[in-house]
């Protein structure tokens, strides 16, 4: 019987090539899974050869020059890394690629594309090779030459306009949107300018609030609004330099694939949070909270640092962070008061409030390191959701709790106002803020989850 043939799936656009591509180099390391390494490499390989030549440039010139799976290998790496930018491709050591290509091809083969002068991948400019290191004179997988030409589009945004967009998600916590808002306002304002030349001093911002009243959702929402990358990292996580465990710096990485400049992060946000949990004179897995503090002063300091990346073995690059916001923060816990209501009011237990607006001083005596204080400009206070804010976030038809199980699970239901009351009471009583909201929507969907089957792509 003939055997049946496997469908190739061609590409049907830059993005999903480009995309395939990128995976493939970032997550199948060679000294880790070589088996599976090579057979998704043979994978996109078949698949560009099978790829429409008029859409791509890159299979194009596969097919124009009949690259040898092994010219391919060396095309496709290459040009992956500078689109990634993570490493300047003339550094990339023809060793390594050599190191590489083993495990596609022969060393041999190889070798004789590298030195050939006249093959293909030489003879249209690809690779240059100077002392041992290789020459990229043309990324395959960037922007065509024709696009790249176009006027980079400008994004405008007008602060209120955020703001009322923001408006729509986050519910309450009015003067603390204002506050974030401007200060992520004049952030873009100076990397504007700095595209001009000029160099400015980041104003940071510190945000407290008790637990979930929208800290991370509030930053979150921000960023997606404005479309940035953001990046919520926990502060105990991490380590002083020298000490086994993370970097501080080990935060900024996911970044690196998103830049948009060599050497240089993209515009984004980044928030650590659980800041109070580094209090000065404690220590964490041995290492005094306040070294770890000082190394995050030290990050917000920085102009660039070296962040490493498990790529083609490890690769260390250095990047300039000036882009990056940092807003640094936690729930602050032991300066919240708590004032149990009377029983003529219906409960015994309120949420714990700060009290006050809190200033550089109560953090610091709170257990923050003066010099790490002193790189804010902007102090934004969360307060605790009250028991309107709560329902208005439960109801909320921009992706309110509610809303989001409804819209998961394609259900009509509604919610009887008895029910809505009893929700924000418990949600009220826990202290959890809007997260004891998500508990109690979570509870009344269990049902409906366990007569929905899904269908899962594995
Ligand atoms: P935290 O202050 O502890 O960082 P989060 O921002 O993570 O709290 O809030 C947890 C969840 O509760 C969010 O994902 C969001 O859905 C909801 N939430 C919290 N605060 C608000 C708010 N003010 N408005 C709307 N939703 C909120």
């Amino acid at each position: 019987m003939e055997k049946k043939q496997k469908k190739i799936n061609k590409y049907a656009s830059r993005s999903q090539m480009v995309e395939d591509i990128i995976t493939w180099n970032d997550f199948y390391g060679p000294a880790t899974k070589e088996a599976s390494y090579k057979e998704r490499f043979a994978k996109i390989h078949a698949r560009l050869l099978h790829s429409d030549g008029a859409k791509f440039p890159l299979v194009q010139f596969i097919q124009k020059h009949k690259l040898s799976a092994v010219e391919v290998f060396l095309l496709l790496r290459v040009s992956a890394l500078d689109t990634l930018r993570l490493v300047s491709v003339p550094l990339y050591k023809i060793t390594t690629l050599l190191q590489d290509a083993q495990i596609i091809g022969t060393r041999t083969e190889t070798m004789r594309i590298l030195l050939d002068r006249d093959s293909a991948l030489f003879t249209e400019r690809i690779f240059g090779v100077v002392g041992g290191t290789i020459d990229l004179k043309y990324n395959f997988l960037s922007v065509p030459a024709k696009a790249r030409k176009l006027p980079i589009k400008k994004r405008i945004f007008s602060p209120l306009r955020v703001l009322k967009e923001l408006n729509k998600y986050v519910i309450g916590q009015e003067e603390a949107k204002k506050q974030l808002v401007a200060g992520v306002f004049e952030h873009l304002a100076k990397c504007a300018r700095a595209k001009k030349g000029e160099t400015f001093t980041k104003s940071n911002i510190f945000i407290s609030g008790p637990t979930g009243c929208g800290k991370t959702y509030l930053c979150q929402c921000l960023a997606k609004i404005l479309n940035i990358p953001f990046i919520h990292a926990d502060a105990s996580q991490y380590t002083q330099t020298g000490y086994s465990g993370l970097n501080v710096s080990d935060i900024l990485t996911p970044l690196l694939s998103q830049c948009k400049e060599k050497g240089k992060l993209p515009v984004a946000i980044v928030f650590v949070d659980e800041i109070d949990k580094l209090r000065a004179n404690t220590e964490r897995w041995g290492v005094s909270s306040t070294n770890v503090q000082m190394e995050f002063l030290r990050l917000l300091e920085a102009k660039t640092v070296f962040l490493e990346q498990r790529l083609f073995g490890r690769t260390t690059t250095e990047v300039d962070i000036s882009q990056v916001l940092f807003v640094v923060g936690g729930a602050f816990e032991n300066l919240l008061v708590r004032h149990d209501a009377g029983k003529d009011i219906g409960f015994t237990k309120a949420p714990a409030v700060y009290g006050k607006t809190l200033t550089v001083d109560d953090y610091i005596q709170a257990g923050m390191v003066p010099e790490l204080m002193g790189r804010f400009t902007y102090l934004v206070q969360l307060s605790g959701l009250e028991k309107d804010e709560l329902r208005r976030i439960l109801l909320n038809p921009y992706h309110g709790p509610f809303q989001q199980y409804k819209d998961l699970l394609k259900s009509q239901q509604e919610l009887l106002p008895e029910l809505v009351e009893q929700m924000v009471n418990a949600a009220y009583e826990r202290r959890l803020g809007a997260r004891g909201l998500q508990q109690q929507v979570g509870r009344l969907f269990q049902e409906q989850f366990l007569q929905q089957s899904v269908q899962i792509e594995l």
